[in-house]
């Protein structure tokens, strides 16, 4: 599976599908691992990129640096000639409604100054924290043992303009060594507080687990509750996607033809 094709069908919080900031814009943000040289690349604050995922390679390969945001960012993507078009393809009706109804939900917050009714405090998380949507994010490894990892995302509906999540972060949404690749999703905020990506290689590193139970620890353990998901693999090819929300668009391919989807509850 390929990044860009999931940045480019809407029904994916990425790239086409982007949620939208408060402002009712689109700031897009991507990272790339590879895991063999530690070699990476990240993008913010992308506003005409059709495919941020492949601006945050060009940063990994054609600069000395990590990680460029808004207007360099944007210059940079001119100069490399990559694909860009009017913000306005981006921003899609599902996403309007999706922000109009983040928007209520604040709202609504804010007019309550006793403690939130029961059922609207159910209606809240998904309407104003959570995307509804999934970031998109891809792990792969090949015969050798290489590993990679890439993450691409609009955010969070109703975003602060400005605002950076996990995604770009190295080694919060995405992050790759000789042990493992890792991409997650989920509340941003969370995620960067708990170096969720590296936390997995560090615990593999330094408690010696496997990338099932390195994985299952930090998502159960660390992060809390209805805040994370993570898709991984190890050098060994061992696949684990664990997730301590409510489900997680995943699947996961072999070159011998195995292939695996879910939504729900995990079944591995
Ligand atoms: N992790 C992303 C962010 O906070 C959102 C998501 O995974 O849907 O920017």
């Amino acid at each position: 599976m390929d990044v860009r094709e999931l940045e480019n069908n809407p029904n994916f919080n990425a790239g086409k599908g982007s949620v939208l900031t408060n402002a009712g814009t689109v700031e897009m943000e991507a990272c790339i691992m590879d895991g063999n040289t530690k070699r990476c690349g990240a993008v913010s604050g992308l506003t005409t990129v059709i495919n941020p995922i492949s601006l945050s390679r060009l940063v990994m390969e054609k600069t000395p640096h990590i990680y460029l945001a808004f207007d360099g960012a944007e210059a940079f993507a001119r100069e490399q000639g990559v694909e860009t078009i009017d913000s306005s393809h981006f921003i899609t009706p599902e996403n309007i409604e999706r922000l109009k109804q983040a928007k209520e939900a604040k709202r609504v917050q804010i007019d309550y100054s006793q403690p939130i009714q029961k059922d609207v405090e159910k209606e809240l998380p998904a309407a104003s924290g959570g995307s509804q949507l999934g970031t998109v994010g891809c792990v792969a490894v090949d015969n050798q043992g290489n590993l990679a990892a890439a993450t691409s995302t609009g955010g969070l509906v109703n975003k602060m303009v400005g605002r950076i999540g996990d995604t770009p972060i190295i080694g919060s949404g995405t992050y790759a060594n000789n042990l493992c690749a890792v991409s997650a999703t989920g509340k941003g905020e969370a995620i960067i507080r708990h170096t969720v990506a590296r936390d997995v290689a560090a615990v593999m590193e330094f408690k010696g687990l496997s990338l099932k139970e390195a994985s299952a620890y930090v998502v159960e353990e660390c992060v809390p509750r209805g805040n994370v998901g993570l898709i991984a693999v190890s050098a060994s090819g061992e696949v684990t996607m664990p997730f301590n929300t409510t489900g997680m668009f995943r699947a996961c391919a072999t070159e011998d033809g195995y292939s695996q989807i879910g939504i729900w509850t995990s079944v591995e």
